[in-house]
């Protein structure tokens, strides 16, 4: 496959130079590959559907083709993904897709640990190591970590803002040893971001050090996620005509969105063949894609700390692979967009326990509210002329072209569900009066010792430490 850049297409690269490169750093532009070729129909429409891991190996074959031979693609699938997604049904037109069945309990697991395997076969013949920095709001860094840790000619350098994620998520951060470490910044996500694309375009410390980014920027974290959303659509629509009694059911897929990664896999599956009609994108109070949907304008903006803090991103890097991808009126016609505060997110915490029986995480929760907001009519009154304020929280006002399916009943939804909500404890115990279960892997890792390192928000202090300890 040959890869181009958002920001210039002349600019065509081999797989082995986007993953070890992470993004162009003459351009500053995020790869992307020339096409995305559909899966045959055959294997499309096999009765049952396939499993998770066919998916993910013929999903990743055109990706990797005359560099990764079969064999060695094989092998990183099996050994990436020891564990699957989990489909759950809430009700007769509404599914769960867990994605938090891997070692660090969010869906970041399925990325970071193809790409951590397709990082170390390309390096596998060079003498120095290949040092990935990446800036973290939360999950990505613990994913990262992990997946990375022990593996060897690779170490990694973890950027959090300090003091602005869950105590259990920091734990899950600084208690890496070995080849991976982690600074705390003082400042948000987004300053952690900027030190790290700063190092990026800095000529003087690549002429020093091998980098190579980590964040959902890298197409070898994008790639793999479009696996479950095809896995996921596949096995949902192969069960619709049961559990809906009705032949001609389509497909929603409702993201909870952040840096737009996940959504812009989904967009890739979907491409590739997956029977899926539309999307939600859900966010939290930092609305810079719905507001983007509803206007037209699109303004990046800071950060604001929000329950859901996994998604507290102004400034969405997948922005530019969406637009490369789609017009803006194509992404109006494919997506609903809608948006939850705190107070909703709380709300809907609690209603989804209350209406379901399903503990959920403040992430998945924005997309449970908006998918049944949607089903009791939310996209109806659009349909019939309701212009809705899109700086108040729900959908923006553009209707999507599969609206029809759900007011006639025939589309059916699956939510993704990016993390455990054990992660966010306190705020899914405050929301339904009890807490969550705690998975095991979580436990052990509340037992281990902190080793953090802290760091200003100052770029020249940053690439000293780097040249002093890497
Ligand atoms: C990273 C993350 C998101 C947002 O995903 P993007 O790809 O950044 O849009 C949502 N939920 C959880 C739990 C996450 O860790």
């Amino acid at each position: 496959m040959i890869y181009t850049d958002t920001r210039d297409s002349n600019v065509k690269v081999d797989f082995k130079t986007a993953v070890m490169g992470g993004m162009n750093s003459k351009t500053g532009g995020l790869y992307i590959p020339v096409s995305f070729p559909k899966l045959d129909k055959a294997f499309l429409e096999k009765d049952p559907a396939p499993s998770f891991r066919d998916i993910a190996f013929n999903m990743a074959k055109p990706y990797a083709e005359g560099e990764i031979p079969d064999d060695d693609l094989n092998a990183i699938i099996q050994d990436a993904y020891p564990f699957n997604p989990k489909i759950v049904p809430l009700d007769n037109n509404s599914y769960v897709l867990e994605l938090f069945h891997g070692p660090t309990c969010a869906f970041k697991d399925f990325g970071a640990r193809f790409m951590a395997r397709a990082m170390s076969y390309f390096n596998r013949s060079e003498s120095t190591p290949l040092h990935i920095l990446v800036a973290t709001s939360g999950d990505t860094g613990s994913a990262v970590g992990s997946a990375f840790h022990g593996v060897p000619g690779l170490d990694v350098t973890i950027l959090y803002p300090d003091g602005k994620i869950s105590p259990l998520q920091e734990k899950q951060l600084s208690t890496f040893t070995g080849n991976v470490r982690a600074l705390k910044v003082n400042g948000t996500f987004d300053d952690c971001q900027k030190l790290v694309k700063t190092a990026f375009v800095d000529d003087e410390l690549r002429g020093k050090l091998r980098l190579s980014s980590a964040n959902s920027i890298n197409i070898a974290r994008l790639l793999p996620q479009s696996f479950y959303y095809m896995f996921a659509a596949l096995s949902v629509k192969n069960r619709l005509a049961m559990d809906t009694k009705n032949k001609e059911q389509s497909v929603v897929v409702v993201v909870p969105s952040g840096n737009f990664g996940n959504l812009t896999s989904g967009l890739i599956a979907r491409e590739m063949g997956a029977p899926i009609d539309g999307f939600v994108a859900a966010t939290n109070s930092n609305r810079t894609i719905p507001d983007w949907i509803a206007t037209g304008d699109y303004n990046a903006r800071p950060s604001v700390e929000t329950y859901a803090n996994a998604m507290d991103v102004g400034a969405p890097s997948n922005y530019e692979r969406i637009k490369a991808m789609y017009s803006l009126e194509e992404v109006r016609h494919l997506f609903a967009s809608y948006w939850l505060d705190n107070e909703g997110i709380t709300k809907a915490i609690s209603e989804c326990y209350k209406n379901t029986g399903y503990i959920i995480d403040p992430h998945g929760a924005i997309g449970y509210k908006a998918w049944d907001d949607i089903k009791k009519g939310a996209l109806k009154d659009l349909v019939n002329g309701s212009k809705n304020d899109y700086t108040k929280p729900g959908l923006t006002p553009n209707v999507p072209d599969w609206a029809n399916k759900v007011i006639d009943n025939t589309a059916s939804g699956i939510i993704l569900e990016t993390a455990s909500p054990a992660k966010f404890g306190s705020i899914v115990t405050d929301a339904i009066g009890r807490q969550p279960p705690m998975p095991a892997r979580l436990e052990e890792v509340l037992r281990l010792p902190d080793n953090a390192i802290p760091m200003e928000n100052d770029y020249e202090e940053f690439k000293k430490w780097l040249l002093a300890n890497l």
